[in-house]
């Protein structure tokens, strides 16, 4: 039994296809982790790397406290399952299941032991004398199960083991999945591009598209709180709707507008504090998101609602627990074709569809979902990036919420009222504003405190859990940016600070002692090229470069080495740079400096002026290999 733990796992194939990107997650002992995406999503290929059949081209994957990237398979203590069973046709099912532990030399006593509990765990014990081609498809896929489970592995591996199966066995083998995997208490990643089998089986689901993760989570947080239209779209049956829409902010309220329709309806703007003011101009197209159960065509929900469309039926499809009305709300659609404004209810048992009968939908408010229409990225995110609040600049002082903050130097710019972006990473325990914290919610291990100022909510990302009440909280300015008339009046002071530079290689001769006598040997030694400078290159950092870049092209290939503001420093020797301000946050004073192309901010308590020389801390430096844009350390 064991975690595993995926570390910036990247796949490029020999051809250049890029896979997998950027693969990141810790799996805990025991989870049923479920890798699900449409087909080339490259599920299969992060599987086969966990399982050592595919070669890792960037990243570190452990198994329990060991990295196993150069470990064969045979020794990584896992067993997997394939969609086509992959048994020996000439063998028994006993043999079959015994195979493996026989090649690795297992006393017989032990391999009789293994085979019938297996066997009994899967209730084939009485075809353990038969050969595969006697059995159903449902038992073959059970044997070579059970082949996987006498290993007793610390993980198993599952591709689309039920693919091959009919609908019916495939349900009824889904909970004898499930089952075994209560049963063995062992960690299972079972790989599927099946939403049903992902959502009934997985604890964690990692939702795949083109090589990139999309969302990892819990299928109901998947379900209730999708990440983007993607994930929105792909999880539940039927789709999601998807409207077309602008959002309107008039007071305390917002008036959402559905294109290609008359039909708007008003929100409270307190539901809708996590959306950025950008989009509530009326002008900026967003996705409006509402699965079928979040409308209703029950005419008392329609009376009582604020929320009401009109609907034009057009048919229905009945499924025994479900009745399914389609419509438009277009009163020019024809609610067969999948569009923007066709519309899909869950009338929750016998209704009566006359095509072509107008009538009137609630729709529920608390189960509303935005999305940008451009990146389809979730706009109303349950963790949202920035609080966004009016603010005004007078005389060099920042008026918010009814608070006046004097703007240390850096931040200082011209008397103006616009908006002020507060991440909510910015907020944090401290002694610059009394607020009432109104409730502490624990995100998938992420502490998002919603508290209120001014009347006003606003949200902090926090490391530690925070009570009820009041409190005091301290904002770090330097996160802050002000925007008046569509112009960034004050930036953010950037996080990231970024270098260019290559992986050196060189010969030298060095002095060693052996048995008490010196000599000279040849060594070759490996630097970090970092603009004009040259730092000793850390083993395990050049290791990882040589093995991802392959040892033919690492001392070509274009690096890109990133760290933060205070994992610079000042020193005698170093990176040639130019002292060309200061940036003063009061707390906090950074020195900003031209380094080439690039301009980076040093944390110093002391002025630094005109040429300097800059060294960064190694062993936090953030390595992508430019080409491919792979981040290898
Ligand atoms: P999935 O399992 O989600 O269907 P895969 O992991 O099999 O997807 O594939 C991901 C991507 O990698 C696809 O674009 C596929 O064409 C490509 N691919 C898979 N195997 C190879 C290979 N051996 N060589 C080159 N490209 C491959």
């Amino acid at each position: 039994m064991a975690g595993l733990s995926l570390k910036h796992i990247y796949k490029v194939y020999p051809n250049g296809t890029k896979a997998v990107n950027d693969f990141n997650m810790e799996i805990k002992d025991k989870e049923f982790i479920v890798f699900v995406g449409p087909s080339g999503c490259g599920k299969s290929t992060t599987l086969r790397m966990i399982a050592g059949l595919e070669d890792i081209s960037a990243g570190e994957l452990m198994i329990g406290d060991l990295v196993v990237n150069d470990m064969e398979p045979k020794d990584r203590d896992i067993a997997m399952v394939f969609q086509n069973y992959a048994l020996y046709p000439h063998m028994t099912v006993f043999e079959n299941i015994a195979f493996g532990l026989r090649i690795r030399k297992l006393p017989k006593e032990e391999i009789n032991r293994r085979v019938t509990e297996a066997a009994e765990i899967l209730g084939i014990t009485e075809y353990l004398g038969k050969k595969p081609k006697e059995m159903s498809g449902g038992q073959r896929q059970r044997v070579s199960l059970g082949r996987a489970i006498v290993r007793e592995p610390k993980v198993m591996l599952l591709d689309e083991p039920l693919s091959n199966l009919d609908a019916k066995l495939r349900t009824q083998m889904r909970s004898e999945i499930s089952k075994l995997h209560a049963k063995l208490g062992t960690t299972f990643i079972y790989v599927t591009h099946d939403q049903v089998e992902a959502m009934t089986m997985g604890t964690r689901i990692v939702v795949m598209k083109n090589g990139f993760v999309q969302q990892i989570d819990t299928p109901k947080n998947l379900y209730n709180y999708p990440g983007n239209k993607f994930v929105a779209g792909f999880i539940g049956t039927p789709q999601m709707n998807f409207f077309e829409g602008t959002l309107l902010k008039k007071g305390e309220n917002v008036e959402i507008k559905f294109e290609y329709t008359d039909s708007a309806i008003t929100v409270p703007y307190s539901k809708l504090y996590k959306i950025r003011p950008s989009y509530l101009n009326g002008e900026k197209k967003v996705y409006i998101g509402l699965r079928c159960e979040a409308i209703s065509l029950d005419p008392k929900a329609v009376k009582t609602s604020k929320a009401v469309i009109k609907v034009r039926l057009s048919h229905k499809e009945e499924l025994g627990n479900q009745t399914l009305v389609y419509g438009d709300i277009n009163m020019d659609g024809d609610g067969y074709t999948e569009s923007s404004t066709r519309i899909i209810i869950d009338a929750k048992g016998e209704t009566d569809v006359e095509a072509g009968k107008v009538v009137e939908a609630a729709l529920d408010l608390d189960k509303i979902h935005f999305f940008d229409k451009e990146n389809e990225d979730c706009i109303l995110p349950r963790i949202p990036e920035y609080n966004y609040i009016d603010c005004e600049v007078k005389d060099g002082n920042l008026l918010f919420l009814g608070s006046e903050i004097k703007l240390p130097a850096a931040m200082q710019c011209e008397n103006c009222k616009g908006e002020l972006l507060i991440p909510t990473d910015a907020v944090t325990l401290g002694n610059d504003a009394e607020v009432d914290v109104v409730d502490c919610e624990n995100i998938n291990g992420t502490n998002l405190v919603s508290f209120e100022i001014a009347g006003r909510r606003m949200y902090a990302v926090c490391d530690k859990e925070v009570k009820k009440g009041k409190t005091k909280l301290a904002f770090d300015l330097k996160k802050f940016s002000i925007i008046s008339e569509g112009n960034t009046v004050v930036e953010s002071m950037p996080q990231v600070m970024t270098f260019n530079g290559k992986l050196l290689k060189e010969k030298i001769t060095e002095e060693v002692t052996e048995n008490g006598k010196t000599k000279k040997k040849k060594v070759v030694k490996f630097s970090l090229g970092i603009e004009d400078a040259k730092f000793d290159a850390p083993e395990d950092i050049s290791q990882k470069l040589i093995s991802a870049i392959g040892v033919k092209h690492v001392f070509d290939e274009a690096l890109r080495y990133d760290c933060g503001p205070y994992d610079l420093k000042f020193a005698d020797e170093g990176i040639s740079a130019e002292a060309v301000g200061l940036a003063d946050y009061g707390k906090e004073k950074f020195v900003i400096c031209k380094v080439g192309e690039h301009t980076v901010y040093v944390s110093s308590e002391t002025p630094v002026t005109g040429a300097c020389h800059i060294v960064p801390d190694i062993g936090k430096l953030s390595i992508v290999q430019c080409k491919m844009d792979i981040r290898i350390v």
